[in-house]
């Protein structure tokens, strides 16, 4: 007999609404766990704003080896008023993502059948790409600084790092993904006329991956270009792929074209499983709505079946994403931003419960 197997999950709320939506990405996983017969042995951290306020650091100074050992990383969101950005950020997320060396960042872009686009007259046949950002490198550098400060010639640089290696890899995950998709396609998002070092070496680079997968059609834009296409031709798109800056521009447009943010899934992800990825959704801790049990849980549970994807669980995955697809097709239960009344829990409880008997 085949033993169970156990996957090792680390649970990191966050802040805001990350604290709602967290139990219902966990309450929809349950499910799945008891439906397809595997496990998950949760681990609970309360790291978040509310941590740093007592404690100085938004996480202990040993958390990355906490986290270490787990399958993955199920995270809300973090970032709270009164707490500046660069301290949320740069004490959680971003040691996260470089410590586990989550070199992907993945968004899936697609338009749910039910739901509203802002983009008129388009569907859910016109909608459905992936957004591959790279998540280490490029743009998001330390190197450079300021001289000459507060005098007539000051100034300021900052450079863009690229390696072959860290070009490479995030250049093969896109055509790899591309590969299990049914149009292949994978387009670059690049500004060679305007950068003229670090582009065209991303283009060189993606011209010879491209040589490795004769299968996938390929195509590039500059990134001014590819942001109008996206809003007038999102059906041009299958798998596009951007360096940490251009992929970040194109990981916000991308969900905002696929209608509600509150919906939206991303993944960081280490494809090489040495470290644990993490998943979480596009939206932040919204504190506006937050502690009034009316958020959208949805870009949280959809996280929640990428996560099931990665650790191998293809069936429970498409089970979550299925609920998904019929509770908005069938006027199942809303949150307010998608013009319901329902509450965060309703929804939560709907799709577990859809899971459960999924066939
Ligand atoms: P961050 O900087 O962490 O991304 P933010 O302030 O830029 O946060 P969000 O926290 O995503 O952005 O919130 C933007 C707005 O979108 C919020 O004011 C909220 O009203 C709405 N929103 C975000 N997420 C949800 C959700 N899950 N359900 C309903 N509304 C949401
Ligand atoms: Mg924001």
């Amino acid at each position: 007999m085949a033993t169970r197997k156990t996957y090792r999950i680390a649970v990191i709320p966050g802040d805001g609404i990350g604290k709602e939506t967290v139990p219902e990405g966990l309450r929809v996983l349950d499910a799945a766990a008891r439906r397809f017969g595997f496990d998950l042995q949760l681990a609970h951290y309360d790291w978040s704003c509310e941590t740093y306020r007592q404690t100085g650091r938004m996480m202990p100074e040993d958390g990355l080896d906490r986290l270490r050992d787990s399958d993955s990383i199920f995270l809300g969101a973090v970032g709270w008023p009164g707490v500046p950005d660069h301290i949320s950020l740069w004490g959680l997320l971003i040691p996260i993502r470089r410590g586990f060396d989550q070199y992907v960042n993945l968004r899936p872009c697609r338009l749910m059948p039910g739901v509203r686009t802002p983009l008129a007259g388009r569907g859910p046949e016109d909608i459905d790409f992936y957004v591959v950002r790279e998540n280490t490198e490029g743009e998001y550098s330390s190197v450079g600084g300021r001289m000459f400060e507060g005098t007539e010639r000051e100034f300021v640089t900052q450079e863009s790092v690229f390696t072959r290696q860290g070009v490479d890899r995030v250049l093969r995950y896109a055509f790899e993904l591309a590969m299990t998709r049914p149009r292949r396609k994978v387009t670059s998002a690049t500004k060679s006329n305007g950068i003229t070092l670090t582009m065209p070496y991303w283009d060189e680079r993606f011209a010879a991956m491209a040589r490795n997968y004769p299968e996938v059609t390929t195509d590039q834009y500059h990134i001014d270009i590819l942001c109008a296409h996206f809003v007038q031709h999102p059906d041009w798109f299958d798998v596009v792929v951007g360096s940490n800056l251009f992929g970040d521009i194109l990981s916000d447009l991308g969900p905002a074209v696929a209608g509600s943010i509150g919906i939206a899934p991303s993944a960081n992800i280490n494809p090489e499983r040495r470290f644990p990825s993490m998943f979480e959704p596009v939206h932040g801790s919204a504190p506006d709505i937050a502690g009034k049990g009316i958020c959208n849980p949805i870009g949280q549970i959809w996280s929640g079946a990428m996560m099931l994807e990665h650790l191998g669980e293809k069936a429970a995955a498409d089970a979550i994403l299925g609920a998904i697809e019929a509770l908005l097709a069938q006027g199942g239960p809303r949150t307010r931003d998608m013009g319901g009344q329902a509450a965060t829990v309703d929804v939560g409880k709907a799709l577990a419960e859809a899971v459960a008997r999924a066939g």
